[in-house]
């Protein structure tokens, strides 16, 4: 089964991907994930993506994608994918079903996790002194905000025509969305 995880910052991806993660013994796909771990081993992606980050804009496409490829192609995850934090834009979106066809995959359901800003802003401030995550201070938020719904909200158009498109009241309890996804999964 492969799944999306979709959402602003803050909505709560990362706590159900790890949960879907042991249920499916699946692979997270977590781009945040894999670009912060490029820049503490000091890449040279690390290098060149570390400012954008840190402002909390958009890594260029490029780079992300060819992240993604290697992933999708991977023969031990294959049908194991949970993507967290990607696709953020139509032309992601648009190479994510691209990579899914030439890999022989698709996407069994999309999760949208919909919260609403103060309780984003709400998350990420509490998440920034258990994670000491650079990219969550005040300002970075409003901007990672901005950007979701400037780039990364479109792509809700492209998914919520499709009958596996569900969504889901991200302001809900961990445990409450949990069973929502769980209902779904379990056939
Ligand atoms: P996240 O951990 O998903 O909140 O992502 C943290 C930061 O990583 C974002 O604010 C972006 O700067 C970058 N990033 C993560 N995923 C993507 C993506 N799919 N496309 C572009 N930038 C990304």
């Amino acid at each position: 089964m492969n799944l999306i995880l979709f959402g602003p910052p803050g909505a709560g991806k990362g706590t159900q991907a790890r949960y879907l993660v042991k249920k499916l013994n699946g692979f997270q796909i977590s781009t945040g994930e894999m670009l912060r771990d490029e820049i503490q081993k000091d890449t040279e992606i690390g290098k060149k993506i570390i400012h954008d980050m840190d402002d909390g804009k958009f890594v260029n496409d490029e780079i992300v994608n060819n992240l993604i490829k290697k992933v999708i192609f991977d023969p031990q995850k294959k049908n194991k994918l949970i993507f967290d934090g990607y696709p953020r834009s139509l032309s992601q979106a648009q190479n994510l079903d691209i990579l899914l066809d030439g890999s022989k995959q698709k996407i069994d359901f999309i999760f949208f996790l919909n919260v609403n800003k103060s309780t984003i802003i709400e998350r990420i401030e509490k998440r920034k002194i258990l994670e000491k995550r650079s990219d969550d201070d005040s300002n970075t938020i409003l901007k990672r905000y901005e950007t979701y719904m400037e780039t990364t909200r479109p792509v809700l158009d492209f998914y919520s025509k499709n009958s596996n498109f569900i969504e889901i009241d991200g302001t809900l309890k961990i445990d409450q969305i949990t069973a929502k996804i769980d209902s779904f999964i379990n056939v």
